[in-house]
């Protein structure tokens, strides 16, 4: 297809949508753009069934988004993106590739890879953006050093602001192309299609903020509570770029609420883990706080019941309805609400005395949000060993949680069809109802009291 002198490339990674996209801007002010999305390999390997799925969906939205301005559509190719992106370039005979800066460690690297080979080739990788409201490594403190505790940085947060949202492309004057060899986009799960996207993530956003209950206003009272469903489910459309942060924040601004300014905070924890995982990247693996890599934990292939454990819990098969039912909401829906998952992680490391990292593991399977850097910090938050996290001898009690925060049990029922019919009163402790644990769910598989004892002697232990 066409090859001009005034040809860019628009790298797209993890900004799927034509709004308020800076990289894309910057490529079409080039003159003409050429969409990119590279099958990596080594970033496929690494993701999960329902990234996966959601990538494949999210590229034919793409693609259909570009399409219905007459264009050539996304260019899909698959290999190394060192030697994808440069081979593309020379044949549409582009010297800048743009793209929005990735912060992960991987994302890093292989930038630093194309960015050589690019230049090789006397072209340029030019980054302009980013996934975030305010950049990683752009905020420090008053002693110039990254924040290693939110508060202090979402106070410096909201003080920096953040800028407006980027103007809207035209997609039907644009002059697009497309590479000669690019391959068919890989089949989308029917259950998928029409659920992907900037159309769909926009709709929704919308709609969640209009709604009159359970809504933007409700979100101090209700965002907690699992069965009321309050919350934005913001978290994969800001995952795959299907909405920009900056974007949600303005539309919260116009609202002046408190519950606006409450999920904007939520917002906040967002650049703040990224920020720790810029400054700090061997945290996809080791604790941000060394002395936790001597905490003793049942290993899988060492500690009898440890494997069992593991696979009850992801199962959703411990007995415990509060842990259960989020186990399963994850597996049905790729999802699971913020509450529950401090409950399950907490019951996975503290109950069953299970290392963080099979957790993070499990959940990066099977979440559609899963993203390195809030997925392996929030499990640090729970562990105890991350920055800023939970202190450890704090440990979630499953049954209590469960009391307060789905008292009446909406919850559970929803995804636990074996306690559909057990009264309020023993829902969340079944086996105390006078016929005991109805047909087909499971004893509790320890004791929480036992155990969370046990979690403190070893936390006990590490301090010494
Ligand atoms: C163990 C564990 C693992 C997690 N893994 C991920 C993950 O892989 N990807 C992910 O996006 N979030 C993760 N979270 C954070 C949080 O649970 C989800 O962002 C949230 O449940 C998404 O639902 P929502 O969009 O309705 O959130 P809302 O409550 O509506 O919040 C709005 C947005 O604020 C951000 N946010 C809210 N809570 C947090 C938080 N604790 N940390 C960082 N950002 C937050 C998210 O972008 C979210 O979409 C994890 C939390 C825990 C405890």
């Amino acid at each position: 297809m066409g090859s001009t002198a005034d040809t860019a490339i628009w790298w797209v990674r993890r900004d799927f949508r034509l709004a308020d996209n800076p990289a894309l801007r910057a490529a079409l002010d080039d003159g003409a753009a050429l969409p990119l999305f590279v099958l990596d390999p080594a970033l496929l390997r690494g993701a999960g069934t329902a990234r996966r799925a959601w990538l494949h969906a999210a590229l034919h939205a793409l693609d259909t988004d570009l399409r219905r301005g007459g264009g050539p559509g996304l260019s899909v190719l698959r290999g190394k993106p060192e030697n994808v992106v440069p081979r593309v370039a020379k044949e549409v005979g582009a010297a800048r590739v743009h793209a929005a800066a990735d912060f992960g460690p991987y994302g890093r690297r292989r930038d630093q890879r194309v960015a050589t080979a690019l230049g090789e080739a006397g072209r340029e990788l030019v980054r302009t953006g980013s996934p975030y409201a305010v950049a990683p490594g752009t905020l420090v403190n008053k002693s110039g050093t990254p924040f290693q505790v939110f508060t202090p940085f979402h106070r410096t947060w909201l003080d920096h602001g953040v800028h407006d949202p980027a103007s809207a492309v035209r997609v039907s004057s644009a002059d697009w192309r497309a590479s000669e060899d690019r391959v068919d986009l890989p089949p989308v799960d029917d259950e998928l299609i029409g659920l992907a996207g900037e159309a769909k993530a926009r709709e929704q956003w919308r709609a969640w903020l209009a709604r009159d209950a359970e809504g933007v206003a409700a979100y101090p009272k209700l965002h907690d509570v699992p069965g009321a469903d309050a919350t934005s489910h913001l978290s994969i459309a800001l995952r795959w770029g299907h909405l920009h942060p900056r974007t949600v924040l303005k539309d919260l601004a116009e609202q002046r609420s408190d519950g606006a300014r409450a999920l904007a905070r939520q917002i906040a924890w967002r650049d703040f883990f990224a920020d720790v995982l810029w400054h700090k990247p061997y945290a996809t693996t080791e604790p941000v706080r060394p002395e936790y890599s001597k905490m003793t934990v049942d290993e899988l292939d060492k500690t009898e019941a440890a494997a069992a454990h593991l696979l009850a819990w992801q199962d959703g098969r411990t007995g415990y309805p509060l842990v259960d039912a989020g186990m399963r909401q994850l597996r049905a829906e790729g999802w699971m609400h913020n509450r529950v998952r401090m409950v399950v992680a907490s019951f996975l490391i503290k109950d069953l005395h299970i290392g963080w990292w099979h957790g993070a593991d499990w959940f990066m399977e099977h979440l559609r949000d899963g993203d390195i850097a809030q997925n392996q910090l929030n499990w640090q938050w729970v562990a105890g060993c991350g920055t800023d996290a939970a202190p450890y001898f704090r440990i979630f009690n499953p049954l209590s949680q469960g009391e307060k925060f789905d008292g009446d049990g909406r919850y559970i029922r929803r995804y636990v069809a074996e306690l559909a019919d057990v009264p309020e009163k023993h829902l969340h402790r079944p086996w105390e109802a006078p016929d005991g644990v109805p047909a087909g769910y499971p004893e509790p598989i320890v004791d929480h009291a036992t155990e969370r004892q046990e979690a403190l002697d070893r936390f006990a232990a590490i301090k010494e």
